[in-house]
């Protein structure tokens, strides 16, 4: 917040940038490619991604989908 100047290349946290907050996320491994079905905080409901990032659910609501090949798992 300090330094506005130095923003890095594609940052992996929209929310940093103004970007809409993250949700959680349940990657899905299905042939040939991962879906991420997230729990959608405006309507409720299950909605699903084939890919991360800032993503707008059937609903209309916008939210940032994180890459789980990034996270680290917990402790
Ligand atoms: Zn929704």
């Amino acid at each position: 917040m300090s330094s506005p100047e130095q923003l890095p290349l594609l940052p992996a946290d929209p929310p940093r940038w103004g970007g809409p907050a993250a949700v959680a996320a349940d990657p899905i491994r299905t042939q040939g490619r991962t879906e991420y079905a997230v729990r959608c905080e405006a309507c409720g409901n299950l909605h699903r991604h084939i890919a991360p990032g800032v993503r707008t659910g059937p609903c209309g609501a916008t939210y940032t989908v994180p890459d789980a090949e990034e996270e680290a798992p917990p402790p």
